[in-house]
């Protein structure tokens, strides 16, 4: 099936090209970016920016998003700004949109999925009114929200969860190429990530809601976050404290992390185990445990009692790609072997 790639030349959307590259559903047909970056070979519209290019994308031309664009499916990592009336757009030339933006997420009707944590929710499309030929959007979470969701998704499941009190400590491409200086990032930390610790307290509560005909009712958690960046370049690490509803014991907490199978389990991009928990007492570490062949697992550690809440942990991900294009790619192995992707007709450009 052929695919598109909207903000093709960004952090988000080389990792899109890495990973489809060598995809068994998707081919790359279209790489789409702003228009300074329009009718040039991807090669010189990433110039000053990207390290590794696939061989099969170097030559071939960036295209404009008012273009006509030969593909339904569209992934896309575009600015939330440009993604609100952009992504619409698209939607009602007929594309089906997999976004990592966070224009949309919110709204009632656009689903807002992890396939291990909330698969059910892609129901909602089957609600939703849509004219002949129109397509529709679906969300994946902010990047600190997907690892964090996978990892109290077996918790919250067996124990029930009531507070969540999460510190983020989140890389610099997390906030894209132009997100943080060299000057501001050396030697420093930044207490604060705009509009992080909100995405992160409303997302939440979607992700773990039931869905109800054509409406999800959210989960009743408090939570609390706090968003730091920090001078590593990718992995965000996130130290967590839960309390519970049932009374357990921290060797049945870590059971139940280490037992966890998404469903379905058997997509393409579809980690071998959802979570990967460490016993080591200094682990995971971004540089230690980010660089193997697991980029879709997400790391879970340090597991112990809490003297103010219950239990705490800490969770690490991959932000460009278990939090950004690999969840996408997910969703949208998820659709396809729905069929939910298949056989309708595109009105493009
Ligand atoms: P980025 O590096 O700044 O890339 C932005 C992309 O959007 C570039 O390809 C840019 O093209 C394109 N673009 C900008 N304005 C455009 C316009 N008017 N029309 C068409 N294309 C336009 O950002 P990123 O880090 O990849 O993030 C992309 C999205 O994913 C954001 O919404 C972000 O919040 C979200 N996200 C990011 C991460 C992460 O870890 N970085 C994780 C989860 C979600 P040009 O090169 O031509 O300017």
């Amino acid at each position: 099936m052929k695919v598109g790639i909207v903000g093709s030349t960004g952090l988000v959307g080389q990792q899109f090209i890495r990973l489809l590259s060598r995809h068994p559903y998707f081919e790359i047909s279209e790489l789409v970016a702003s228009e300074e970056s329009a009718n040039k070979p991807y090669e010189d519209a990433v110039e000053n920016k990207i390290r590794r290019i696939p061989e099969k994308v170097r030559k071939k031309s960036v295209s404009a998003i008012d273009d006509e664009l030969d593909c339904r499916v569209i992934f896309s990592a575009l600015p939330s700004k440009v993604a609100r009336e952009a992504e619409r757009d698209l939607v009602e030339r007929g594309h089906i949109v997999l976004t990592n933006a966070s224009a949309h997420r919110m709204e009632s009707h656009v689903p807002l999925v992890i396939p291990e944590v909330n698969p059910d929710h892609i129901g909602l499309i089957e609600e939703l009114d849509r004219e002949d030929g129109e397509g529709f959007i679906v969300a994946n979470p902010n990047c600190s929200v997907i690892q964090l969701a996978i990892a109290l998704k077996p918790i919250h499941e067996k124990f029930g969860i009531k507070k969540i009190d999460v510190v983020t400590l989140q890389a610099l491409s997390g906030a894209g190429y132009d997100g943080v200086g060299a000057l501001e990032a050396a030697d420093n930390v930044i207490p604060y990530i705009p509009n992080e610790e909100e995405k992160i307290k409303e997302e939440i509560p979607k992700l773990f809601g039931e869905l109800n005909g054509g409406e999800i009712n959210r989960e009743k958690f408090r939570i609390s976050s706090s968003c730091n960046r920090v001078n590593i370049s990718d992995g965000h690490l996130e130290n967590v404290s839960i309390e519970l509803e049932e009374e357990t014991s921290t060797s049945e907490v870590k059971k139940a992390l280490e037992e966890f199978r998404g469903l379905p389990q058997d997509l393409p991009s579809s980690p071998e185990t959802p979570i990967k928990f460490s016993e080591e007492k200094d682990r995971p570490q971004p540089r230690v445990d980010l660089g193997g062949d697991t980029p879709m697992s997400v790391h879970v550690g340090r597991l112990r009692e809490d003297n103010i809440l219950d239990y705490k942990f800490i969770v690490l991900g991959h932000n460009t790609i278990r939090g950004a294009a690999g969840a996408s790619i997910l969703n949208a192995e998820l659709l396809y072997s729905k069929g939910l992707v298949q056989d309708q007709k595109v009105v493009s450009g």
